[in-house]
Order: C-alpha cells, then structure tokens, then sequence
C-alpha cells in the first residue's frame, strides 16, 4: 500500500483569536493591548472556564462597553452546534460542530457513574489515512485552533453544569484525545489545550492531567518531545498490529517509524512520566486477530509499564473489515494475559450514532434512524 501522509495542514484562514489560545500572561498582555485594565482577563477567564458562561449578559461584572469590546475581541463564537445525537439514554452524545469557515467536526461525552469523559478533536479530518478508520478516509481539513480543541469540552461542561444530560448536573472528569485527528501531528495546539484543561479554575477547566489521554499512531519525534515536556498526561499508542509487515497497511505511518522504534519511545514516555503506556489495538477479523499475533505483542511488551486495551473494530461504511469472532476474541486476550500484560476490552458506546471509535467522519447529510436530534 502506498503511504500518502500528510504532515503540514494545508494552509487556510486562521480560526479567529481566542481566551483558550493564551495563557493567563497572554491573556493579560492581550486585554492591556486593547487598553483595559489586566485583571479584566482575570474576570474573562473567570467567566469562560470557572462560570462556563456563554451569554455575555452574564458578565455583570464588565461595564457594558467595555464587556462588549473584550467579547468581541476575546470570546468570538467559534463553534456552532449543528446537531447532537444521543444514544445510551442519554449517556452518550455526540455533537457535531461548524467552525467559522464552515469545517465540520465531531465531539462526544460519554458519562459513566463514576466519571465523564470527553472525546475531542484535534484535527478536521486526519491525514494519517489508516484504512479502517472513518476520519482518515476523506484526508486532512486543518488543525484546530487550540480554542476550538477547548470548546468542545467546555460545551460538554456547561451541558453538564446545567443538568442538560441524565443523571444530574456533573462535571467533566476524562479527557481523551480520540476523535479526529493525530494530535502529535498538531503538537503545540494540543499541549497548549492540555494546559487549557488541566490548569487550575479559573485560568482553566482544573481537570488532572492524569485523566487526560493524548493518543498517537506513533510519531516518533513527537513523542520524544511530549516526553520532554514532563506532562502527566497518558499516552496511547495505536498499534494495531505486532509486526511491521501488517502495520505498515494498518497504520501506513508504519512505514517511516517502525514498531519496535513506536514502542521504545512509548517505554521512554513511560521511564519519565511514571505512567503506565496503553497500547491500542482494534481487533479486526481474520487481519490481526491470530492467537500468533497476541503472543508476539505479548513478548514484545511484556514487563514493560503497559496495558493493552483491545477494541472491537466498529465497522466503517464501505470497509470490507469487520470485528474479530467473540471465541476469537477471547482466545487472544487469553494469550495476552499469558504474558502476564494487563488487558482490558474498551466499550463500545455511540456505534448507533457513529460515535464509537474510529467512526467519527462528520458527515451532515446523515439522517440517523434510531437516534434523536437536537
Ligand atoms: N489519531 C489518533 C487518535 C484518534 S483515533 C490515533 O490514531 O491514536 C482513536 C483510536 O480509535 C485509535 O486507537 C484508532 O486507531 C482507533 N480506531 C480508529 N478507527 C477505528 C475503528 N473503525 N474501530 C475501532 N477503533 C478505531
């Protein structure tokens, strides 16, 4: 299979400037260029990620003038809901989002009775083009401004806050950096919402860097300098396949860096952040489901600071693949476990709505039959 990889976003009009894209200094520097007092960003902030207001009538502590003037400047509208779909009673919803120049992207909340978590967008589109995936079909749009990466899961709070999901108002506690997009292919838009998320209320949403998981088809480079940074976020390494021969067509970045490479940075993440390493792996039928295949994963990681989280492949529109046999299944977590690798098989919330993994594609025209919209 030939490779055709896409590492720069094409070049497009920039998602206009955003509170979420700059930190607490920027922030003030940015208010002080507008002529306005410093600690006005403190009370945007305030009001953006400790209030999660988005009616500026709200912000009775900005005179008029000057709080029109700052919303305009620093709190533009940039993402507008175009429809949610829920599945789950209500538990699972998924939104999808129009940006400023007319880009479609998909987000989903997923709450659990102990947690909720986020699945966000990094890119509009993918370019990583693995062909069971439904994002990287159509190639890369853009990446997200770091803003339009904190909206979606500023959105997702306040429908918490307001009791608008079942289950009584609530906070978003996971993150996980799973739905469009390679998000080591937008390093700094990524890590500066990483900040964003985990920085204390007010200057962020003050969620634990723990319960954020950034997830890679394994740039090698980049993880290398997300190790640098000394995160405490969990990495996820798509791997898909043990061997290089099947995850060069599985995950054609395979090609440029190989599975023992993808996993020497993913032990080296794992040295410095003292966090265990998840490791990916869509089991699809008859393609890399082989009780041959866990045991050669399972020599390769085995000892390691790992967890391999094994999903049923969710079939895409057109896809001649499918999910492993439940016997199949079984039999290669049996061999997984033989290792002595903690194994654990992901749920599979919002396949009615296109939600589930790998299935987040954006396409409007969809009309969904047992799902409601909103
Ligand atoms: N680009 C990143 C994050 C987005 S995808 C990455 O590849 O890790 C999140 C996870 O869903 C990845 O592990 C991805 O391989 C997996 N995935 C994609 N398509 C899928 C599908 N059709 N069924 C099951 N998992 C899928």
């Amino acid at each position: 299979m030939s490779a055709q990889l896409t590492f720069a976003a094409p070049r497009r009009a920039k998602p206009p400037r955003h509170l979420a894209d700059l930190s607490p200094d920027e922030r003030r520097e940015a208010v002080a260029a507008l002529d306005e007092k410093p600690f006005r960003a403190d009370q945007l902030s305030r009001h953006y990620f400790g209030r999660l207001v988005d009616d500026p009538a709200d912000m009775t502590d900005l005179p008029a003038a000057v709080r029109d003037r700052l919303v305009a400047e620093l709190m533009p509208s940039l993402l507008t809901s175009v429809r949610d779909q829920v599945c789950d009673e209500g538990m699972t919803r998924k939104t999808l989002w129009k940006a400023f120049d007319g880009t479609l992207i998909e987000s989903v909340l997923m709450r659990y009775p102990d947690r909720v978590t986020m699945c966000v967008s990094s890119q509009a589109g993918c370019g990583m083009n693995c062909p069971f995936c439904a994002t990287g079909q159509a190639g890369l749009t853009r990446n997200l401004s770091t803003a339009e990466i904190v909206e979606q899961v500023v959105a997702g709070a306040r429908a918490l806050a307001r009791g608008q999901i079942p289950g009584g108002a609530g906070r978003v506690s996971n993150i996980v950096f799973m739905g469009m997009g390679e998000p080591l292919a937008s390093f700094n838009n990524v890590v500066r919402a990483i900040h964003r998320f985990s920085d204390p209320s007010p200057a962020g949403l003050g969620i634990s860097q723990r319960n954020i998981t950034v997830s890679t088809v394994g740039l090698v480079p980049a993880i290398g300098r997300l190790t640098d940074l000394d995160l405490k976020v969990r990495l996820a390494v798509s791997l898909h396949a043990p061997d290089d021969e099947l995850r060069d067509e599985l995950v054609p970045i395979n090609t440029r860096w190989k599975v023992a490479e993808v996993l020497d940075a993913a032990w080296a993440y794992a040295d410095r952040t003292r966090r265990r390493v998840s490791i990916e792996y869509a089991l699809i039928r008859d393609i890399n489901d082989q009780a041959w295949r866990a045991d050669l994963l399972g020599r390769l990681i085995k000892g390691h600071p790992v967890h391999v989280n094994l999903i049923p492949l969710n079939p895409t529109p057109g896809s001649k693949w499918t999910a492993s046999r439940p016997t199949v299944q079984t039999e290669f977590v049996r061999h997984l476990e033989a290792h002595g690798v903690p194994v654990t098989v992901r749920d599979t919330r919002g396949q009615e709505i296109d939600g589930a993994c790998g299935q987040l594609a954006a396409m409007p025209q969809e009309t969904p039959l047992r799902s409601q919209q909103g």
